[in-house]
């Protein structure tokens, strides 16, 4: 009576582990969960001058505050914990009682500086702080602003939280409901439901699957609006459209690590990890569902990954590449579509850095588990949202028309 189980438990560890398969890396990086400082979220109030200052809303970052003189006020900000990227996050809201010229002076830990020029939230819009009120001095930052009693936002970039994610999510869907399924797959470890959006136009077996991914690192945005200008140019309803999804079809992930978003991370989860170094052992619960589900889709749908593309933002727009192209499923695409980017966009020079994806990345995951392209999509910071909406379509429509040529 005992085997016929036990031979059915033993399936079921090989089925199971069989979807989350681990991939080795050259340099193994401990993903394991790291303690954090937890940022108390609570409103300053400088009682002589009149000021407040406040992180009480998602995604803001703000340690410490404390006056300097009548008209100026030091914050702290610090990372959710170190090592980490000098990816110097910061987000507050802060308003006076009468209007008032204030002067506010960044403090970053000293291995640390000020990256990121302040966008301002008032009046419903975001705006970019005009350099004129911007002092650099000895190393520091300081940044003028005109208070009063209406509260304006002052961040790193632009706040995309997680609700905002799943609200473009969710109408992309009503809008293209032909073409675009929004569903959850998981939940991030503060059990956050992870969000996917699958673009097929129904018939979902035996064809190839292109993956995107985004918002592993919580500031980079403007990687994000490439991710949302990518799909809404893969859905135009245009021929181009319509005979890639005849073919082909998209996993798209709008926000992997939504925790560390809503807490204002530099760049961890919640976990205080690095997600872009778990794609070896997936020692985090974003991961590990995010693979598990990309592999068990396409057994399921007898399908392949045959790109994967990770959008992120630094100090430029760049394109990390893996080396190794020959044993992918489409060898010449990379050198392809740049070609194709560059034909298509007046002026524009692809940066390319290639290399062996030493560190778990996805990039590396994309080749190493899939024989897939694997991409690092970089944005630059202060890339002009224009120019983000034309990277974003130029690229997906050279990858359609690529890959329609390469099939035929
Ligand atoms: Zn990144």
């Amino acid at each position: 009576m005992k085997r016929p189980f036990q031979l059915l438990f033993s399936f079921l560890i090989i089925y199971s582990c069989g979807n989350t398969k681990h991939v080795s890396f050259e340099n193994y990086i401990d993903t394991t969960d790291k303690l954090i400082n937890e940022q108390k979220k609570q409103t300053f109030y400088s009682e002589d001058q009149e000021v407040f200052v406040s992180n009480e809303f998602s995604g803001a970052r703000i340690n410490d505050f404390e006056k300097i003189n009548d008209s100026t006020v030091r914050v702290v900000i610090n990372p959710e914990n170190e090592p980490i990227n000098n990816s110097a996050y910061y987000a507050f809201k802060i308003w006076s009682k009468s209007p008032k010229t204030y002067y506010v002076n960044f403090d970053y830990p000293e291995e640390y500086n000020h990256r990121y020029i302040p966008k301002i939230y008032k009046n419903n819009s975001w705006t970019i702080l005009d350099s004129l009120n911007i002092i650099e001095q000895n190393n520091k930052t300081s940044i003028k602003l005109s208070l009063n009693n209406s509260p304006q936002i002052v961040a790193a970039q632009q706040i995309e939280d997680y609700n905002s994610v799943i609200s473009w999510s969710k109408t992309l869907d009503e809008k293209n409901s032909n073409l675009v399924h929004f569903d959850y797959y998981g939940e991030s470890s503060e059990k956050r439901k992870l969000p996917i959006l699958k673009l097929n136009n129904g018939g979902t077996k035996n064809k190839d699957v292109i993956v995107l991914l985004t918002r592993q690192h919580p500031p980079e945005v403007t990687g994000y609006y490439a991710f949302q200008h990518f799909i809404n140019s893969l859905i135009k309803e245009n021929n181009l459209s319509k005979q890639f999804f005849d073919k082909y079809q998209i996993l798209a992930f709008p926000i992997l690590n939504p925790d560390g978003v809503e807490k204002g991370h530099w760049r961890h989860n919640a976990n205080g990890v690095d997600t872009n170094r778990d794609w070896s052992r997936y020692n985090q619960k974003e991961i590990k569902q995010t693979v598990k589900y990309i592999n068990k889709y396409v057994k399921k749908n007898h399908s392949r990954v045959i790109i994967g593309l990770d959008f992120h933002s630094t100090w430029y727009d760049v394109f990390y590449t893996n080396k190794e192209r020959a044993s992918t499923t489409l060898p010449n695409f990379v050198s392809e579509w740049f070609e194709g980017i560059e034909a298509n966009y007046p002026n524009y020079k692809v940066k390319e850095a290639s290399g062996n994806s030493l560190k778990p990345v996805s990039k590396g995951w994309f080749l190493k588990a899939h024989n897939a392209v694997g991409i690092t999509f970089e944005i630059g910071d202060k890339t002009p949202k224009e120019n983000i909406e034309l990277i974003g379509n130029i690229a997906a429509t050279q990858m359609m028309e690529l890959l329609l040529d390469t099939k035929n």
